[in-house]
């Protein structure tokens, strides 16, 4: 188990997760829970709503939240207690009356994972009768956007005449991908990228959760470099990163007409790890950012250790800010064209070539 697998546990299906017990201990998102605890207080909450917004940002916390309040029973006024049996039992997705869907692959060597129409069938069935034991039947539909084709219009049947005492919420991070009759029957609810300070609290309460402990650097690295997203956040190895960020730094410290060895080494090594090799591209189009933001006075916001602000510092004065701006757009020409079928070892020895020529 790796460390992201370690620490994520909210994708995991039925785990018990201590971030998720009612809205106000989702961290963010104020705008989507100022909607739905107004809907809540006013008793105007939709039959179906579509959460939409980036991977890993509280859209499914949101939700189950969301199905919490609406059975809980002590609510707090709005808010579930997040301890009462109803409450425990949707957190640990036993609930009768809450139905929680998400894409699985038809066999363990399927490529793709999809929600598919036998589901969707099962599930109506269920709807058909009154809540069980809560006060309003909940269905979450995660990755909304794999229903494949049959699930999709079998669902809009149930969106076209939903069932009494039933909310329904679709979960996505590709909207454009859904049926646009779909979209239409659901009130939409934008997610915005957490603030890093938010994903730093994530992150800090999930190691210490998993019994383990990160240096305050690390916790930066990982806020810092998270693009909003706390599995992205968590996904990422400071370790491995800093070792590559040191590789990259010593190419652009080095490279030059008088070493075509560095030009031919780097694209050999690099053209047969495809699927490194944006991952890589990205590291050092942020790492050439950095260089120009020191080159040019500024302090660049990207964290590392002390050893590497000091070999950037240096390594950033050998060149002029012109000379790193042209190898950003470099690296930038050569992403797109790598984005396409181009031929890897090519583009990117002729990457480091301009490389030279911008020196
Ligand atoms: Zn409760």
């Amino acid at each position: 188990m790796n460390e992201s697998q370690r620490w994520r546990g909210d994708d995991g299906g039925g785990e018990v997760d201590i971030f998720a017990m009612s809205f106000k201990s989702v961290l963010g998102q104020s705008q989507p829970k100022k909607i739905l605890m107004n809907a809540l207080r006013n008793g105007s909450v939709a039959h179906a709503y579509l959460f939409y917004g980036q991977e890993s940002i509280g859209k499914k916390k949101l939700a189950i939240a969301l199905a919490k309040s609406l059975n809980c029973k002590q609510p707090d006024p709005l808010d579930a207690c997040g301890e009462c049996e109803s409450c425990l039992k949707i957190e640990r997705r036993v609930h009768p009356d809450f139905f929680f869907i998400e894409p699985a692959k038809s066999t363990p060597t399927s490529r793709e994972a999809v929600i598919k129409i036998e589901t969707i069938r099962e599930l109506q069935k269920k709807l058909a009768y009154l809540p069980y034991e809560g006060k309003t039947k909940v269905v979450v539909i995660d990755s909304a956007d794999l229903l494949n084709h049959q699930a999709s219009n079998s669902f809009l049947k149930t969106l076209e005449e939903p069932p009494s005492s039933t909310v329904l919420i679709l979960i996505s991070s590709n909207p454009h991908k859904l049926l646009p009759t779909l979209l239409s029957r659901c009130q939409g609810i934008q997610f915005h990228r957490l603030h890093s300070s938010d994903v730093r609290k994530i992150i800090q309460s999930k190691i210490a959760a998993a019994g383990e402990s990160l240096t305050e650097s690390e916790l930066d690295f990982h806020a810092q470099r998270s693009q909003g997203s706390v599995n992205r956040a968590l996904a990422e190895n400071f370790a491995e990163t800093e070792v590559l960020r040191e590789q990259l730094l010593e190419v652009l410290e080095k490279v030059s007409f008088d070493r075509m060895d560095i030009v031919f080494a780097f694209a050999k090594t690099w053209a047969k790890q495809t699927e490194q090799l944006q991952s890589v591209l990205n590291e050092l189009s942020g790492l050439i950012r950095d260089l120009a933001f020191h080159r040019a006075g500024c302090v660049p916001s990207n964290i590392q250790s002390d050893d590497l602000s000091v070999r950037m510092m240096e390594v950033a004065q050998t060149r002029s800010l012109q000379a790193w701006l042209g190898r950003f757009i470099a690296v930038r020409n050569t992403h797109a064209a790598l984005s396409g079928n181009a031929n890897a070892q090519l583009f990117l020895e002729n990457m480091l070539i301009e490389f030279c020529e911008a020196a």
